[in-house]
């Protein structure tokens, strides 16, 4: 579940390289080799058990929507010691692209091993989860190769909500400026070349993408 507390911290920088590299990984494992990403597929092809709200019981389900009115995810007894992680969401969200980002939210989560880490402050792991979300399903170096530069392109072609699509626009702003230009071209990251590489694009051999 996303929490809206007031969330202090920038990440050092080495932390948010771990992440995008966590992003590639996730893509890579659970098979995408398209845009846009439906997150409850993404969950599906990692081995994540999914439900609906509509699967609790009444009272659970009032508690449900009152804790997230998307989606969470719930500890769950597997064998004596070991604890799975469920996600539960609302399938009667009507703004399913909101929806879709809260599931990857979770997922992200789960694949960053936040529910069993006692360490990380929740805080942090809020933090990563929502950049890790936002990062897989609209990675400024897909933006950049498909030319999507406006917040309205980027939502149509990720399938984001308003608020999403936003985000990733300012993201990759920000992403230009740090680029590394070279020639005219933009020279990807081992983790830029991996998500490229999802989609079967060699930029490499190219020697980069046109800025
Ligand atoms: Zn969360």
């Amino acid at each position: 579940m996303e929490t809206n507390e007031n969330i202090p911290v920038r990440l050092p920088d080495s932390r948010y390289e771990e992440l995008k590299a966590s992003a590639a990984t996730m893509q890579e494992l659970a098979g995408v080799q398209s845009y846009p990403i439906d997150s409850l597929w993404v969950a599906q092809k990692l081995g994540y058990e999914v439900h609906t709200y509509n699967k609790l019981g009444p009272e659970a389900q009032i508690l449900a929507r009152r804790y997230s009115e998307d989606a969470f995810i719930l500890p769950c007894p597997k064998g004596p010691i070991d604890v799975f992680y469920p996600i539960y969401y609302n399938d009667e969200v009507v703004n399913k692209p909101r929806l879709n980002v809260s599931i990857m939210h979770e997922c992200a989560h789960i694949f960053l091993g936040h529910p069993a880490n006692i360490e990380m402050s929740k805080q942090q792991k809020e933090v990563e989860a929502k950049f890790l979300a936002k990062f897989i399903l609209a990675p400024p170096i897909i933006c950049h190769y498909y030319h999507l530069k406006d917040a309205s392109s980027i939502r149509n072609f990720f399938n984001l909500s308003y608020e999403a699509a936003e985000y990733a626009q300012n993201y990759y702003n920000k992403w230009l400026g740090h680029s590394k230009v070279k020639n005219g071209l933009i020279h990807p990251t081992t983790t830029e070349c991996r998500l490229l590489r999802q989609l079967n694009i060699e930029t490499l051999s190219k020697g980069g993408i046109p800025v």
